[in-house]
């Protein structure tokens, strides 16, 4: 018996582990310092009422043998394909139901989606970014390229001719650097992905905290992009869904490699290996589209984006380069000093009781660099603005 050798390859991860260890040993160390938590990007407002309300009656009809249900669609409910396919439909972005898979999260999705693409195929992963899409594919043993994003591109890198890749990772608004293409840019993604027949996999998990209209909110807006695109989306961050567990990902019918159509191969694979999500959690994701939902989650996100406003009005005053704040709920800024992305995480905690991220835990372009994120309360949120400013 061989174990898959590839996990060998895999790189420890100290980075969240580091941060609870580093935060502990201080705590005990200043028993009276109030310690603000902005590292990990976890949501911290409960669900709002539609939700519940929605899972509750579920959970009524789960009880009687006339409204009870056992194993549900692969694909999810029509009722909650139906309200993801009007979400689109209302943004003029012709989607169908049967384009949508709904899942348990968009981060099962990024990584069980490769199981439909070849392990012969080049993977292009710009850095920093969310690491699971790295992790996933050493454990298959994929070849990777990495694009830098950097201070030069405002942390958004565009193909150029040196990229040979057949499966391209982008992730907008993006974590950790918060920023955030615009059609343009995605234009030339597009382009270049079907002109080089790769796949793109475009996670949209913060597209809902996109507030300038001119800034796309979907790859489906760029035109040609349901011939190369694949969108991943989640409720975690949308509607506070990160304990619920459920997302959804958009495979175009019109997506096909080899002759085959994904979105049949994505089906196989999905009605293989999964057996769908909680009919109790679909109806409280579906209440999130009603119009009372939409209303209410509308107001969490607004409280989380006035959080991300604050913080970056205090970075900007200071006149330290950041990216994010904006149109997204991280902050990405720049470590003074030529401080190391640790080494700032240290004088942070030291001198304000600060907890942030360390760049470089997201790539070695993330040296240098420290994310802070806006999913905290207001109070700690205004606490830590002023911590800043006296800083
Ligand atoms: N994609 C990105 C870019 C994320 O930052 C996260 C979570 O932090 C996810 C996907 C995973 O979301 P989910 O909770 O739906 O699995």
């Amino acid at each position: 018996m061989k174990i898959n050798s590839n996990y060998f390859n895999l790189k420890e991860s100290y980075l969240f582990a580091n941060i609870a260890k580093k935060t502990t040993e201080f705590s005990k160390s200043h028993p009276d310092a109030d310690i603000i938590k902005l590292g990990i990007g976890d949501v911290t407002l409960p669900l709002c009422s539609a939700v519940i309300n929605a899972m509750q009656n579920a959970v009524l009809e789960m009880s009687q043998k006339d409204t009870f249900k056992g194993y549900g669609p692969y694909q999810g409910y029509d009722f909650l394909r139906d309200s993801i396919k009007k979400y689109y439909n209302d943004r003029k972005i012709e989607i169908d139901a049967d384009e949508i898979f709904v899942s348990d999260g968009s981060k099962s999705d990024v990584a069980n989606i490769l199981d439909i693409f070849s392990k012969e195929n080049t993977v292009l992963i710009p850095d920093p970014v969310y690491p699971v899409y790295v992790d996933t594919n050493v454990m298959d043993g994929r070849k990777i390229q990495y694009i830098n994003a950097n201070k030069d591109n405002g942390f958004l890198p565009l193909p150029d001719e040196n990229i040979k890749a057949d499966i391209i990772y982008l992730c907008s608004p993006n974590n950790p650097t918060g920023a955030v293409y615009n059609h343009e840019q995605l234009k030339k993604w597009v382009d270049y992905a079907i002109e080089n027949k790769a796949v793109i996999l475009f996670d949209a998990a913060y597209e809902a905290f996109i507030e300038d209209k001119s800034l796309p909110r979907s790859i489906f807006e760029i035109k040609g992009a349901k011939k190369c695109a694949i969108e991943l989306c989640s409720f975690s961050k949308t509607a506070g869904f990160t304990g619920v567990r459920c997302g959804y990902t958009v495979v175009p019918m019109d997506l096909e490699f080899d002759g085959a159509s994904i979105n049949k191969l994505w089906f196989r694979r999905q009605s293989t290996k999964f057996n769908g999500v909680s009919y109790i959690v679909q109806k409280g994701a579906s209440a999130v589209f009603s119009k009372e939902g939409i209303t209410q989650i509308t107001e969490n996100i607004n409280y989380y984006k006035d959080n991300a406003k604050l913080i970056a009005k205090a970075v900007k005053d200071k006149g330290i380069y950041f990216t994010g704040g904006e149109n997204s709920p991280y902050i990405w800024m720049k470590c003074q000093d030529k401080m190391t992305s640790w080494d700032f995480f240290d004088y942070l905690l030291e001198k304000t009781h600060i907890v942030g991220t360390p760049g470089s835990g997201f790539g070695k372009n993330g040296e240098g660099f420290f994310r802070v994120t806006a999913f905290g309360d207001r109070d700690n949120t205004l606490k830590a603005v002023e911590r800043l400013k006296r800083l």
